[in-house]
């Protein structure tokens, strides 16, 4: 059976959220970060509460919690200049029975190199911000633009 407690990612995502200093936000369904390895500045993941190996296998009501969750995170882009990005899904290849160990999440990656004409952005990019740097500056963007 799926056990909760031995899921490194619902350890994690609980971790984050009570200690806070590189959380986003957390709404009923996920818990927002900026992960404490993360390997691009203002790298983000977006993990749900619930645990499940397979992305596909998420009902109406799931899917449409997690399109809510998903536009308020890349509302926190407009911090940065709304840069490009790219968004990760990692889900369970299909048919494997890995229920137990494995999560599904997403992994948002602003894509700030590419903004030369913003100074601000380009700074940010060439200075990897510490991701409890990252999640100060997201966070505020959140309380800047209408919910
Ligand atoms: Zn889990
Ligand atoms: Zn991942």
């Amino acid at each position: 059976m799926i056990s909760r407690r031995s899921c490194v990612w619902c350890g994690l995502a609980r971790a984050e959220e009570e200690a806070g200093e590189r959380l986003v936000f957390a709404d009923e369904a996920f818990v927002v970060f900026a992960p404490a390895a993360a390997r691009s500045a203002f790298e983000l993941m977006i993990v749900p509460r619930e645990h499940a190996a397979d992305f596909t296998a998420l009902d109406d009501e799931a899917i449409a919690a997690c399109r809510t969750t998903l536009q308020r995170a890349l509302r926190t882009l407009t911090a940065l200049g709304d840069p490009p990005y790219n968004l990760f899904l990692h889900t369970a290849p299909a048919g494997e029975r890995i229920d137990q160990t494995f999560h599904w999440h997403w992994e948002l990656h602003p894509r700030l190199r590419v903004i030369a004409g913003l100074e601000r952005a380009t700074a940010l990019a060439v200075n990897p911000a510490a991701p409890e740097y990252a999640a100060e500056v997201l966070r505020s963007q959140l309380h800047r633009s209408p919910a």
